[in-house]
């Protein structure tokens, strides 16, 4: 059975670990830097396991060694944004924490695929890459799975149909630089445009951009988690069972869709190897543009943190 590691046993890394042993995916070991937390957070798991069934099993602990030869570790350590924090504060703390993670995986788990989840995504995403010496097919962020999830949800809420009639990408960056791709999108195989009015899309559009935010004020502390986790273990299905899907993550472009040296959300065929292949689908010009657009905010971020 495959051995999966989730290093962050927080809201996203917890939800993440129990949803991996309840598909049966492979053997969980959940890291974190608190002492007990991810100890106690995996023996509650297991004995949830005496009523779910699941015969896989979770470690949690605060020792990087026990991470060692594992197929893929996720990266969903990180602290939230605090009041009186700015957005670069939180971008450096981030980077501390990711690279001190990718530090322990490059020791103990050097043939890994590192899936990142911290935020801010795309950056930290390139920072592992940068970090681990992976090479770029090995390293790759989740967050338009998620994007994507969001969207579906509220086309289809628009359009009173089941979410499983819309097909639809969310590209770019994970925030307010994403690119939904519209064109492409369509509703029981009509084009969206032909469904929804223009009023409609647009409202679409906000409410996707803004499902994270919106989900953090209502929490007040803390922010979204089941979904996450949720669009996480779909990649890691994905990776895990060679399925080569077709999946939006943040992923290393080399000249594809015109862009090098950045990571950025494209639409990716996902394997036991990690990103198997960078899709490019035809995006109209001004999608295209947003997607430059995006990478631009996140090389000026990464100079920032002077990756
Ligand atoms: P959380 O605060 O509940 O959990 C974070 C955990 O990381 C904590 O338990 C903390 O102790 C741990 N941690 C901090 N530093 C560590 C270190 N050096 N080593 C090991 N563990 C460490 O947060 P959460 O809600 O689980 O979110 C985790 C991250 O995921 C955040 O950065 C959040 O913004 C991000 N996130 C990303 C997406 C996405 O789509 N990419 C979606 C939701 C959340």
């Amino acid at each position: 059975m495959s051995k999966i590691s989730i290093v962050g046993a927080g809201q996203v890394g917890a939800t993440l670990a129990l949803l991996v042993l309840d598909r049966k995916l492979g053997n969980v070991i959940l890291v974190d830097c608190v002492k007990g937390l991810a100890k106690g957070k995996a023996l509650d798991m297991m004995q949830a396991g005496a009523l779910l069934g699941f015969q896989n099993s979770i470690i949690g602990t605060d020792d990087y060694s026990e991470i060692k030869e594992s197929e893929i570790v996720v990266i969903t350590a990180g602290v939230p944004r605090k009041p009186g924090m700015s957005r670069l504060d939180l971008l450096k703390k981030n980077s501390e924490i990711v690279s001190s993670v990718v530090k322990e995986i490059t020791t103990f788990a050097s043939e890994s695929i590192i899936l990142v989840v911290t935020n801010p995504l795309d950056v930290m995403t390139y920072l592992a890459y940068k970090k681990s010496n992976f090479k770029p097919n090995r390293v790759l962020g989740q967050a338009g799975v998620l994007d994507t999830a969001r969207m579906k949800y509220l086309i289809a809420q628009e359009c009173k149909v089941s979410t499983r009639e819309i097909s639809t990408m969310v590209l770019g960056g994970h925030g307010d630089s994403m690119v939904p791709i519209i064109s492409q999108t369509t509703v029981s195989g009509k084009p969206l445009v032909e469904v929804l009015s223009k009023k409609a899309i647009q409202r679409v559009i906000e409410k996707t951009r803004s499902g994270g935010a919106e989900i953090v004020s209502l929490l007040k502390t803390g922010s979204a988690y089941y979904a996450p986790a949720t669009a996480t273990v779909t990649m890691l299905e994905a990776m895990g069972k060679d399925t080569n899907a077709l999946l939006p993550a943040s992923a290393y472009l080399d000249g594809e869709y015109g862009l090098k040296d950045i990571y950025v959300g494209v639409p990716v065929r996902l394997c036991k190897e990690g990103v198997k292949e960078v899709v490019e689908i035809s995006l109209t010009d001004k999608e295209k543009e947003a997607l430059h657009k995006s990478a631009a905010i996140y090389r000026k971020s990464i100079k920032s943190i002077g990756v």
